[in-house]
């Protein structure tokens, strides 16, 4: 279990981890009625705090209310409430490492029955440290005998917690069979992501992902891979990717705020060899990036 922060942040005060009561009875537990982000909080090399991406993390996580029909969430918060919680939160623990702070909206309103809409909310926000969900040197993936959940079924683009019984599903899966995690299918046999990072590949020079109409979760670190591999002169191609094309990838590689960008090694029992030439040169621009360590995408960080 990695290491929770004493203080969290709930229902607009900064308070004891012990403290936060959400009922039993609400619909965030009946139901896993909540949506939510992960985003790091980095010391960087002058030794200030910041995190990354904090604009497009609010964003994500306001269009996954509104995806769901939370919309209690965006009549109360704005871009400057969450920057200045996430400055509380920051300030009233004592951190010295790099750290993830998770933010959940959470329909709070109890025994509402099934539905979204005109139901209060409360937020929570927990720093725990930041430790990769995969080995960092490289992972072994399988594919999950469970499928994605479909777009049209529950909402991929939203990052509700109710969903992520699918992934829970899929990586124990993985575990079971002595592997790092997943690859998730979609309903036509298409590669989607991991149970909770984003994939990429390479062949014949070629940057590849799957578009984001594949059943994936919009990542913030995919949508700054990709960036940063044009702005590197990689030329990057999003579309269908069938599972055999990773086999005989000349590099796959997954990403995320948890996942960092780390290596696939083998997917079901064939190796991949690397980590390669792009894998590399990404993976150390992508770790200067979100520790605020560089100067060119210095807008991509917001100082706490
Ligand atoms: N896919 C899924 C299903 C995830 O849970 C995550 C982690 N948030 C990602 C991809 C990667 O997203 P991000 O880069 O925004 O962390």
């Amino acid at each position: 279990m990695v290491q929770l922060y004493e203080k969290i942040f709930y229902d607009n005060e900064v308070i004891g981890k012990n403290n936060a009561r959400l009922s039993v009875a609400s619909s965030a537990v009946l139901y896993g009625l909540s949506v939510y982000t992960v985003f790091p909080v980095s010391i960087n090399k002058e030794g200030q705090k910041v995190s990354f991406r904090l604009t497009e993390h609010f964003q994500r996580l306001t269009n996954s209310a509104k995806i769901i029909g939370i919309d209690d969430f965006e009549k109360n918060w704005n871009l400057e409430k969450f920057i200045d919680a996430t400055k509380k939160l920051i300030d009233a623990n004592d951190i010295n490492e790099d750290v993830f702070v998770r933010a959940t909206v959470h329909v709070d309103a109890q025994i509402a029955g099934t539905r979204s809409r005109g139901l209060s909310t409360v937020v929570s926000m927990f720093v725990y440290k930041a430790e990769s969900i995969l080995p960092r040197k490289g992972a072994r993936l399988k594919t999950s005998v469970w499928r994605r959940i479909p777009d049209y079924a529950i909402p991929s683009r939203a990052k509700v917690n109710g969903a992520y019984v699918n992934s829970v599903l899929a990586k124990q899966d993985a575990i079971d069979s002595g592997y790092d995690d997943c690859i998730f299918l979609d309903f036509n046999g298409h590669v989607c992501e991991l149970s909770a990072a984003n994939i990429f590949m390479v062949r014949h020079g070629q940057l590849i992902t799957p578009d984001a109409t594949h059943d994936l979760l919009e990542g913030i670190n995919r949508q700054t891979i990709i960036q940063l591999a044009g702005d590197q002169g990689i030329e990057v191609v999003e579309r269908s990717i069938d599972l055999t094309e990773l086999y005989i990838a000349d590099e796959v590689f997954a990403c995320g705020t948890s996942a960092y960008l780390t290596p696939i090694i083998e997917i079901d029992a064939r190796k991949i060899h690397g980590p390669g030439k792009i894998t590399k040169q990404l993976g150390r621009l992508h770790a200067e990036v979100i520790k605020g360590d560089s100067y060119e995408y210095s807008g991509f960080i917001t100082p706490l």
